[in-house]
């Protein structure tokens, strides 16, 4: 149960005066929802209202506060021109002007003969003082509601500065003292606030310096968050490690054999992660390891010969993708190479139904089946193995391991390995995993063919468009990939299916086309044409990252490349990456083109190393972009930013490993505290799955 502490916090934003349904639904576009939504709303930037000159002194341009007497109206001649009102003080008159004015509103605020405060930027027109819209307009009295300095918060339509300025004040009425969860030494050390301090703090900036990431109550914050994250990751993976594994010691026959019929020798990177593994799968307590390794390095070689050490064992593995068609892959792998030594293995999937389903069931409970493949159907109640020893996670590019750690449930004592295709740096390692084991396989097999990577403008689609017409008269088969960015899916939509029906002129039957709003039944049925060469040409939003095996598919035209993020270009290009066959990648921009994304693209030119694209991205873009946020299931942070905070991501991640040794069920004073910390960020599950109390 969440502290009852933090209730006001966490209801609805509708419970604040003045905001009704309606700015609610728009304050969505902004992540907010709840009221604590409205304290991480930090400010982006402030004006500065303290600047109060006579109006003969005003400097133009500038945001000044100045006290006036109303001197007259001037109603327009015309509709198009701005209504006026005339104000002076002792030293020079001004005019304020509003266009599209409501009269009554002005009369009523500034009445003639009367002294008001207002605040604006004031410009000099024709010899004239002016201010257009003032932002303030209030009566002498009630100057303090002019804050000296105003925070200004990122908006959406809909929602103006000052709103957000009310509510935000409101929200921080509510936060309560709470007890301290850092060590207070570290506060100390870093000059850290209190929560509530910093909190108030952040809303509060009085010079520029104070919005920096780096303010000492900017830094409190995102460390906060970043702790809630690191002991979350830190408390599911002390559960998983503490209980009792088993030694997995096969004799490696089963092993020795498969290597034997295998056409081609492990690299050397294949050799030392296998080691790693077997000596985590030998090792008496539970394994959790996480395996890297680009797409085509051969990990689902290394995730067979990992299973087989427990199937020496007479014990059952598994094998868990993602989707149904990567789980078709894996089986199309493993298969034939079961057959060759002499062992079973199954597909279990949500379309296997019937009989077969049934059999199978019976098999993994018997024990008859030694190695399964599947998807999340794995999960399912009623699927009961006789004895699963070891589990692979195949997340290719999403992420969220704990969910699936439930796997090893159904196991007995079950050693984990997961598995990613996407070559992830150390820091989202850790705010993805917490501080797992990992292994990286980190060298392709040799003698693969570079892919041909070039980068063109859009205005060269003519010419590419007339060599995929040869090539693809030559028998070969490619991917023309349109991006689709949320916050415009329908016009991107739009946009792909207009670019299919382009080429559907030139390329006839032979174009076909899947995207994200199809039906999964629908989407296989034309990825099966494409793989069967009845169709050549795959027109395809961003659906094919997810993994498809396509080997005569060696050409890829990716359009507005400059809006995927870098590791997305390389998951993409790696779809076409054959090899042994030349392959050819075509990253088409559209202007403007700015220095920052042409040096993306560049990128992409220059390397294939996943590894460094991923950090180059995390460099470029900060963490939270990597992918794109959304369906990468990355941790999104809203205090902290990983290309700022690195350093503090790496202490929350030791502080999280040393609260775990001195106290893993939080039950201390502190730990009271902490849990109070992962429910103000979230971590509910964390804290209700794995710890008692
Ligand atoms: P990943 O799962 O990492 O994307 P795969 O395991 O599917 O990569 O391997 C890609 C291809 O490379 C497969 O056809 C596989 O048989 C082959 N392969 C794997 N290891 C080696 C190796 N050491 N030498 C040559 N080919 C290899
Ligand atoms: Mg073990």
């Amino acid at each position: 149960m969440r502290p009852e502490i933090l209730f006001p916090l966490f209801a609805d934003v509708t419970t604040i005066g003045g905001l009704g349904e309606k700015s609610a639904k728009l304050l969505q576009n902004l992540g907010i929802g709840k009221v604590i939504d409205l304290i991480w709303h930090l400010p982006a930037g402030l004006i500065d209202r303290t600047y109060t000159p006579k109006l003969a002194e005003a400097r133009t341009g500038v945001i000044a506060t100045v006290k006036v007497r109303v001197v007259e109206h001037i109603a327009p001649a015309r509709k198009a021109q701005p209504y006026k009102v005339l104000v002076e003080d002792d030293t020079d008159q001004m005019t304020i002007s509003f266009f599209k004015a409501y009269p009554e509103s002005i009369r009523k605020n500034l009445p003639v003969g009367e002294i008001r405060i207002v605040s604006g930027k004031i410009e000099r027109f024709n010899n004239m003082l002016q201010m257009s819209h003032p932002d303030y307009i209030v009566k002498e009295d009630e100057a303090a509601q002019i804050a000296g300095i105003e925070p200004v918060y990122p908006l959406t339509a809909g929602i103006s500065n000052k709103m957000l300025n009310k509510w935000i004040k409101q929200a921080l009425l509510r936060l309560p003292h709470l007890p301290e969860w850092q060590d207070p030494k570290f506060l100390t050390a870093e000059s850290f606030p209190d929560f509530y301090t910093a909190a108030e703090l952040a809303h509060r900036p009085r010079r520029p310096g104070d919005l920096d990431p780096n303010a000492p109550e900017r830094r409190r914050l995102a460390y906060d968050e970043l702790l809630a994250n690191q002991l979350a990751l830190a408390i599911v993976r002390q559960k998983v490690k503490k209980q009792p594994g088993r030694e997995l010691k096969g004799n490696g026959l089963l092993r020795k054999k498969t290597l034997d019929k295998l056409p081609f020798k492990l690299t050397e990177a294949q050799e030392r992660v296998l080691k790693e593994i077997f000596a985590d799968q030998a090792a008496p307590c539970r394994m959790l390891r996480l395996l890297q390794g680009d797409v085509g390095s051969g990990k689902t070689i290394v995730a067979f010969l990992s299973m087989l050490n427990a199937v020496e064992c007479g014990a059952q593995a598994a094998i868990m993708a993602p989707t149904e068609i990567l789980a078709k892959q894996h089986l199309e792998t493993i298969a034939p190479l079961c057959e060759e030594i002499g062992i079973r293995c199954e597909l279990l999937t949500g379309r296997t139904k019937g009989k077969k389903r049934v059999q199978i069931l019976e098999d993994l409970a018997s024990g008859k089946t030694d190695i399964i493949i599947g998807t999340h159907a794995l999960f399912q109640e009623n699927v009961v193995f006789k004895d699963l020893a070891y589990a692979v996670i195949d997340e290719q590019h999403r992420f969220g391991v704990h969910q699936r750690l439930n796997l090893s449930n159904k196991g007995n004592k079950a050693d984990i390995l997961v598995m990613t295709a996407t070559p992830i740096p150390r820091t989202l390692v850790l705010t993805a995993y917490g501080d797992m084991e990992y292994s990286k396989i980190d060298q392709v097999p040799a003698g693969r063919k570079p892919v041909d990577t070039r980068v063109m403008p859009v205005e060269k689609i003519g010419e590419i468009v007339a060599a995929l017409q040869r090539k693809i008269k030559d028998g070969a088969r490619a991917y023309w990939v349109c991006p689709l960015v949320e916050e415009s899916e329908k016009i991107d939509l739009a946009a792909a299916e207009e670019r299919f029906e382009s080429l559907k002129r030139y390329f006839g039957a032979e174009v076909g086309m899947v995207h994200g709003k199809m039906k999964e039944a629908e989407k296989d049925a034309v990825m099966e044409r494409f793989k069967k060469g009845e169709i050549k040409l795959l027109v395809a939003t961003t659906v094919i990252e997810v993994g498809v095996n396509v080997p005569e598919a060696t050409i890829m035209v990716i359009e507005h490349a400059e809006r995927f993020g870098l590791a997305q270009l390389h998951q993409l290009r790696g779809r076409i990456k054959r090899g042994y066959q030349a392959s050819t990648c075509i990253l088409l921009y559209s202007y403007p083109l700015s220095e920052h994304s042409r040096a993306r693209l560049n990128i992409m030119k220059e390397t294939e190393d996943g590894f460094r694209i991923a950090e180059e991205d995390l460099e470029l873009r900060g963490g939270g972009e990597m992918l794109g946020t959304r369906q990468s299931g990355f941790a999104e942070f809203r205090l902290a930013d990983l290309s700022v905070h690195k350093n503090l991501l790496l202490t929350a991640s030791k502080d999280a490993k040393l609260i775990m040794e001195l106290d893993p069920d939080l039950t201390s004073e502190r730990g009271q505290a902490l849990r109070t910390l992962l429910y103000l960020f979230e971590r509910d599950n964390a804290v209700k799955t794995y710890l008692a109390g």
